[in-house]
């Protein structure tokens, strides 16, 4: 029996504001627990909701970048639930009116190839504090300073088909949501939380099985791990002639399996209904319009035209396009007069491991590309320049006078180097016969031993003519 896979998402980010959905109170990491709280976000009563206008235009931006239809009026609703950490017993979120519908977003699916994944809807909503369990032994604290942080959800259709592809897509929705600076998609932070809502259903079958959902997953190895766990659960359960029941799955990373967490509510349990302390959200024609041009080129785009402009491959412009500072350095290292397939290796290698050690680029473009530039006219040999570029990453010199200190200006002094040549000449009499008996492959090992006995700074491509010139007579 072959089983079909399905998966949707509902992905929820934090819009990069500064302040929270409806109050002033700052929507910031990391303060001290219970310090960014007001009237509005503790809940007291008789506060009332003001929207943060930012966070309805990252929203609609969004809305664009996912190809969304923005609808110029949608409802703020109340979804009821009781939990210590959500003071006002609801939270404002958007149910039959969402700010936008009927999106689309292409993928990279490693089974499917390019594939596009529909957007079911985009609402705006506040988050919930959050309960902390391990500071008080035997208690449960609450820490509101993410009460009321504006969220964007973000729904996808049930178009994924397999756990591989639900990473896939979240891979290029972050990177989407970065690049148009909607979110900072931060994991750890919270700043990005993901369901899943996975069924399987025997190939050929039309209709959905039963779905459960898959919740606190803290990345997205997790995300496709939990995944695999509860889609390998389910079948197994099929296969043994049992059903699947509704449930919530929370999936444990350290034994790589779920637990039912409770039953599934439906979302009449929530009693929804439209938000009376605030009126519909109208946006004009305009506004929406402005937030479109906003956008700047996608990642898709980028790679693209990286792949078109500068004869990059489709990896090379995907590893540089991952992240839009590398992507723009990348470009201003080639607008700095380096070549572009040299300088997109010097963004994958030395360039990425500084950036991911430090999540700066320490070396201006300027002098990356004139770096490499000594590389090219064999000023410094590439494993020197390497060398010299760990250095330029704390120093501000210039690199050839970098180069020049650390001694890894390669030689090309004819004197100098016909002296090394006439050394190598003298320790390998035997080669050298060889050589001169037709054996002129013997070269390479020749240039080899001058480099060696240079300790590296002998400019190769100036050894070969005075050997040469050396092995005639
Ligand atoms: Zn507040």
């Amino acid at each position: 029996m072959t089983w079909e896979t399905v998966i949707g998402l509902e992905v929820h980010v934090q819009l990069a504001t500064r302040s929270k959905m409806f109050c002033s109170c700052a929507a910031a990491f990391g303060e001290a627990p219970n310090t960014l709280v007001c009237p509005v976000c503790l809940g007291l009563p008789g506060a009332l909701p003001v929207p943060n206008a930012h966070a309805v235009r990252l929203g609609v931006r969004a809305a664009h970048a996912l190809e969304c239809v923005v609808h110029p009026v949608s409802i703020f609703a109340r979804k009821n639930y009781f939990y210590p950490d959500l003071p006002k017993g609801y939270q404002i979120s958007q149910f039959d009116r969402p700010l936008a519908t009927a999106g689309r977003l292409q993928i990279d699916s490693p089974d499917r190839g390019d594939i596009t994944i529909g957007i079911t809807r985009i609402h705006l909503e506040e988050d919930a504090g959050k309960s902390i369990h391990d500071r008080f032994p035997g208690l449960t604290a609450v820490d509101l300073n993410r009460s009321g942080v504006p969220l964007a959800e973000i729904v996808s259709e049930p178009d994924l088909r397999s756990p591989a592809e639900a990473r896939a897509y979240l891979v290029a929705l972050k990177q989407i949501l970065v690049y148009a600076g909607i979110s900072d998609c931060s994991m750890e932070q919270g700043s990005l939380r993901v369901d899943g809502n996975l069924s399987v259903r025997r190939a050929g079958d039309e209709a959905l099985g039963v779905k459960t959902e898959v919740k606190n997953v803290n990345s997205f190895a997790n995300v496709e791990r939990a995944l695999e766990a509860e889609r390998d659960r389910q079948i197994e359960l099929l296969s043994a002639g049992g059903t699947v029941e509704q449930v919530t799955m929370l999936f444990d990373p350290v034994t790589g399996r779920g637990r039912p967490m409770r039953s599934k509510e439906q979302s009449h349990d929530y009693r929804y209904f439209p938000e009376p302390d605030l009126p519909p959200l109208v946006l004009s024609t305009e506004a929406i319009e402005t937030e479109r041009q906003l956008i700047p080129e996608l990642p898709r785009a980028k790679r693209e035209r990286l792949i078109a402009q500068y004869g990059l491959g489709p990896y090379e412009a995907g590893v540089i396009t991952a992240d839009v500072v590398l992507a723009d350095y990348f470009e201003a290292v080639v607008g700095a007069g380096a070549d572009p397939k040299t300088a997109g290796n010097w963004v994958m290698t030395e360039v990425m491991t500084g950036f991911n050690e430090t999540e700066k680029l320490e070396v201006e473009p300027s002098r990356l590309a004139r770096l490499i530039a000594l590389v090219t006219d064999n000023t410094v040999s590439l494993q020197a320049a390497k060398k010299v570029f760990v250095a330029l990453r704390s120093d501000g010199d210039d690199p050839e006078v970098v180069a020049s200190r650390l001694g890894l200006i390669q030689v090309r002094d004819p004197g100098t180097l016909e002296a090394w040549v006439d050394e190598v000449l003298a320790a390998h009499p035997d080669e050298v016969a060889r050589y001169r008996g037709g054996e002129t492959k013997l070269l390479g090992f020749l240039v080899g031993q001058v480099m060696k006995r240079s300790r590296g700074k002998a400019d190769p491509v100036g050894v070969q003519p005075v050997l040469r010139e050396r092995l005639k007579s």
